[in-house]
């Protein structure tokens, strides 16, 4: 039995067996060779075991996920099949004399670099298909093994160096029952995904992948943060306890669904759920939520190999809209970058991504992309009650601009007889310190403000979100950053607009009574946090919160301010 400390990143206790998710190395390297036919069988032997994988994923993507994920597969067995690669391929080997890999590398480099050139989203498709199905072959050569976690029929909980967001998209539930990384902190994508798909979830374990075999017996505690590989039936039957303990204070929680979120003292805040895709609104309703105080809509744009349709989107956000009868509905506008990768957007690498050509900085260069978003939200506009967000506005010049792109195209389809609401709010997302510190400026502009702390944070303290090595400095409760948030809500409320918060922060225990003594007008968290935020608020009084807010505002050091909000809140 071994135990691993990490970071709790999502609440819950899974136990099962361990499984693998690998991303192997797959670099390849030029050789020079005597033997060509034997390199030319070597491929064939790799292309054959890959159309054999690719088969039995694709039936099993067809029962289990539908005809739509399924037919991605069906493409890469389209390609696999392609004369015109595959014979490339071949000559190369033959008349380079170089190794297989090397040469199906190399060729299929070129392919991409053809097809990512057209004018055509067809054919930019087509540089997708051809890059992963790459990768599978070149497994086979290097003989390596690429997990596949769509395959997963059995319970299991997954155990990687890092998850990225699209692999947490694909996790089937029915089976994932929890996931442990060695990188990663509470608030990196895949860790607030976990929570809003009620995963358990422990990151930044540093050694999981080196501790931890296919077949294992693991238990995450995500309340604790802790992993215990091959635990002692003893240990098991004590986390079934803690497990059995939890559920019964959700089904307290659970109590509240459909009560008025109201402080002690009879003050209203409103309680929202952040969701990733339409699918969330089920959890949100399910939890009670008083609307959705951030759609990430980024993740209609992932796990895929091309831009998703106006048509497509529009078809989302109406069904979140409708879903949401009438309840405030923020999507905000595509936020890729960071930790959030589009690889079909064939984005040049850079060395500080997130300080990079992100957010509405590239939705402002790749105006076609953002302006088809920008009108099926328009069109979406008049099934409910939506309000539009801007991420990572630095300037106001970028929310000048970023709004002046949305009316024009509100103007055009009014033009066109498409109806429009015109209740539609505009705001931003407070998360770059900039903003923050001249928030007074912004306040003028702007309809409302969501303060994305997980961000926020990062910038201010100059520490990575995703990099557990810095995370003690990833300090939401330092001082510095309670007078950013303090500012931005006093800016907003003086021109009479009102100020949500969708980063993590808005549902920890420790914050709540902050954030009510600061004014906050919307808490927005996962879904799985509003039951339990509602039972705190109850027991809270606004007032008595108010009457310490100045001498919070007054501590040196986050540890002073974490000390004396447990002792006056009793927590
Ligand atoms: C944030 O930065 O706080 C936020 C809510 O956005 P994201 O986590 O998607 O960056
Ligand atoms: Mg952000």
């Amino acid at each position: 039995m071994k135990r691993l400390q990490g970071i709790a990143a999502s609440n819950g206790i899974a136990i099962a067996k361990a499984y693998r998710l690998e991303h192997p190395d797959l670099t390849v390297e030029k050789q020079t060779i005597e033997n060509p036919a034997e390199q030319v069988s070597r491929l064939q032997q790799a292309l054959a075991k890959a159309k054999e994988e690719l088969k039995v994923i694709q039936a099993h993507a067809l029962k289990e996920l539908g005809e739509d994920k399924a037919a991605i597969f069906s493409a890469h067995l389209l390609v696999l099949s392609d004369p015109e690669l595959v014979q490339a391929v071949e000559q190369k080997i033959e008349q380079e004399r170089v190794n297989a890999e090397f040469a199906l590398h190399d060729v299929a480099s070129m392919f991409i670099a053809m097809f990512e050139a057209m004018d055509n989203e067809y054919m930019k498709e087509r540089a997708a298909d051809i890059r992963d199905v790459t990768k599978r072959v070149l497994a086979h050569l290097l003989g390596v093994t690429i997990s596949n976690p769509s395959m997963i029929t059995e319970e299991v909980v997954i155990i990687a160096e890092d998850l990225t967001p699209s692999d947490t998209a694909q996790l089937n539930r029915k089976y994932v029952k929890g996931f442990t990384t060695d990188i990663g902190g509470r608030t990196s994508h895949s860790a607030i995904m976990a929570r809003s798909m009620e995963i358990p979830a422990v990151v930044g374990t540093k050694e999981a992948t080196a501790t931890i075999q296919n077949g294992d017996i693991v238990i995450i505690d995500g309340l604790d943060g802790e992993v215990i590989v091959n635990p002692t039936e003893e240990i098991i039957a004590q986390y079934e306890q803690k497990r059995a303990a939890f559920a019964a204070q959700k089904a307290e929680w659970a109590k509240l669904v459909h009560e008025q979120t109201m402080t002690k003292d009879g003050h209203h805040v409103e309680l929202a759920a952040n969701i990733g895709t339409p699918n969330d609104v089920e959890g949100v309703l399910a939890n009670g939520a008083e609307g959705i105080g951030l759609y990430r809509t980024e993740f209609l744009y992932m796990g895929r190999n091309e831009l998703p349709t106006e048509e497509e989107q529009f078809e989302a956000y109406k069904t979140v809209l409708e879903k949401m009868e009438g309840k405030p509905v923020v999507v905000r506008t595509l936020d890729i970058g960071g930790d959030k990768e589009l690889p079909y957007l064939d984005l040049p690498k850079e060395m500080n991504p997130f300080l990079g050509f992100r957010a509405i900085r590239l939705c402002l260069d790749m105006q076609q992309m953002f302006r088809t978003q920008l009108r099926a939200l328009l069109r979406a506009s008049v099934y409910g009650n939506l309000k539009v967000m801007f991420p990572m506005i630095a300037t106001l010049d970028e929310f000048r601009q970023a709004k002046a792109i949305l009316l024009e195209e509100k103007e055009k389809l009014v033009a066109e007889g498409v109806p429009v609401s015109d209740e539609i709010e505009v705001g931003m997302m407070v998360e770059i310190p900039a903003a923050a510190v001249l928030a007074d400026q912004f306040a003028k502009e702007v309809d409302f403000f969501s303060i994305g702390t997980n961000d926020l944070i990062q910038y201010t303290m100059a520490s990575d979100r995703m990099n557990e090595r810095v995370s003690y400095l990833y300090q939401p409760y330092n001082p510095a950053i309670l007078r950013l948030i303090y500012n931005v809500i006093e800016a907003a409320h003086k021109e009479g607009k009102w100020v949500g918060m969708c980063g993590e922060m808005a549902g920890e225990q420790l914050a709540v009574p902050i954030l009510l003594a600061f004014g906050l007008d919307e808490f927005s968290m996962s879904a799985t946090s509003i039951l339990r935020v509602r039972s705190q608020l109850k027991k809270l009084s606004k007032q008595e919160a108010e009457q310490v807010k100045n001498h919070i505002l007054s501590l040196a050091t986050a540890e002073e301010v974490v000390r004396f909000v447990k002792e006056t809140f009793h927590l």
